[in-house]
C-alpha cells in the first residue's frame, strides 16, 4: 500500500478512536433519586419558595424529605429546559416511565410533581 495513504488511514482511525473516547467521557451517569439520609428511593420531598438567583448551570435545590424529615440538596446533572409546564410534564412522565419509579409513592397523585421547585 502507498505509504502516504497508509498514514492517512492510520490518522483517520486514531481520530475516530479519539471521538469515541470523548463521547464516552461526556456521558453523565444518571444517579437514582435517593434521599442521602434515609436512602429511600424517590421519596416525597417538599421545596420552599426562594427568590435567590444565580447561573442555571450552578442551580441547586434544597429538598425536605417527608420520610426522614431531613433537608438535602439536589444538584441536577442534566439540564432539560422546556418552555411550558405541559412540556415539562411530558419530559417528567417519560423520565418516570424510563426510571421505573411509577408506583413507588402511591400517596402522590398523578401530576403532583414538584413543579415550582425551580425557584421561579
Ligand atoms: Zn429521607
Amino acid at each position: 500500500m502507498d505509504r502516504r495513504l497508509e498514514e492517512l488511514i492510520e490518522r483517520g482511525v486514531i481520530a475516530l478512536e479519539k471521538l469515541v473516547d470523548e463521547e464516552i467521557e461526556i456521558k453523565v451517569e444518571t444517579k437514582p433519586p435517593v434521599c442521602p439520609h434515609c436512602h429511600m428511593m424517590n421519596p416525597t420531598v417538599r421545596v420552599g419558595e426562594t427568590d435567590q438567583s444565580g447561573p442555571l448551570a450552578e442551580f441547586v435545590l434544597q429538598a425536605y424529605c417527608t420520610n426522614c424529615h431531613n433537608f438535602f440538596y439536589v444538584i441536577p446533572l442534566q439540564t432539560e429546559c422546556v418552555k411550558t409546564v405541559a412540556d415539562a410534564e411530558v419530559v417528567i412522565n417519560e423520565k418516570v416511565r424510563l426510571g421505573g419509579y411509577q408506583g413507588e409513592d402511591p400517596g402522590a397523585a398523578a401530576g403532583s410533581h414538584a413543579v415550582g421547585a425551580s425557584g421561579m
